[in-house]
């Protein structure tokens, strides 16, 4: 059977200065090494803004610290008269391993469409930057549709074109439940990860659905990530507030 090692990623959204960030990824890393944390048994990544990754980069480099980092959005573009966007080259010569994509903010806040979502994943994938396609329906989407139609829709439509080795992280985000306090039960993110364990069996074919990972997010904290990571199909967690407190986040990294 294919193991998927847990990912526990951290959303900072406009949060930390690239100063703050030095200092929190350095607190960051004392508290995982302090913790014993195995980086191999579970890779931590954290989403700092575009402004901190030089400097994120850095320090992660010379002090060859087992953490990941990534932006949080990408342009659908490569280069030229796109003002104030940032090209997948550019992640990619800071040595980003990921990228957010199609985050709920971005979606409601800047009209994200599917196809603009689907440009971006293929923008990342050509620069060899792994995306982290988010999905996730609103209150009002549950009440009309369920859990688990929309989260499908906005996945099929993200993958398509997408080639059935490629790399790619899923995170199942309900809008309702982030930043809101009210996560989701493990029982209800069960179900729709596992929904979305057979979108990507069927656009990417069954070995990409088995080796990919979902991540559940919304209100993740160290008081329920466990619940969570109990899940089959939950491979780890998107984390947003809970993210910028050095000790939490790396205790919800030994969710164990
Ligand atoms: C997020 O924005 O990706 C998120 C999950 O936020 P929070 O953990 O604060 O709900």
């Amino acid at each position: 059977a294919v193991t998927r090692t847990p990912f526990i990623a951290g959303n900072w959204k406009m949060n930390l200065d690239h100063l703050q960030a030095i200092a929190f990824v350095q607190k960051l890393a004392w508290s995982l090494q302090d913790a014993k944390h195995d980086f191999d048994a579970v890779e931590v990544a954290v989403f700092p803004p575009f402004t901190d990754l030089r400097s994120v980069q850095t320090l992660v480099s010379a002090d060859k610290l087992p953490l990941a980092y990534g932006a949080q959005d990408v342009s659908a573009q490569d280069s030229g008269a796109f003002t104030g966007e940032i090209s997948g080259a550019f992640l990619s010569q800071l040595d980003c391993r990921y990228v957010i994509i199609g985050h709920s903010e971005r979606r409601t806040l800047h009209n994200e469409s599917d196809e603009l979502v689907r440009s971006k994943t293929a923008a990342a994938l050509k620069h060899g930057v792994t995306p982290v396609i988010c999905v996730g329906e609103t209150a009002e989407d549950l009440e009309k549709h369920g859990s688990s139609a929309v989260p499908v829709s906005q996945l099929r439509a993200a993958l398509e074109g997408v080639s059935a080795d490629a790399d790619i992280v899923v995170a199942y985000e309900p809008v309702w439940a982030i930043g809101s306090g009210q996560a989701a039960t493990p029982e209800q993110a069960e179900q729709v990860a596992a929904a979305l364990r057979a979108v990507l069996s069927e656009s990417l074919g069954d070995d990409a659905a088995a080796r990919t990972r979902i991540l559940y997010g919304g209100s993740v904290k160290s008081g329920n990530i466990a619940g969570f990571m109990r899940e089959p199909n939950i491979d780890g967690a998107l984390v947003g507030g809970a993210s910028l407190d050095a000790t939490e986040f790396s205790n919800i990294a030994r969710f164990q």
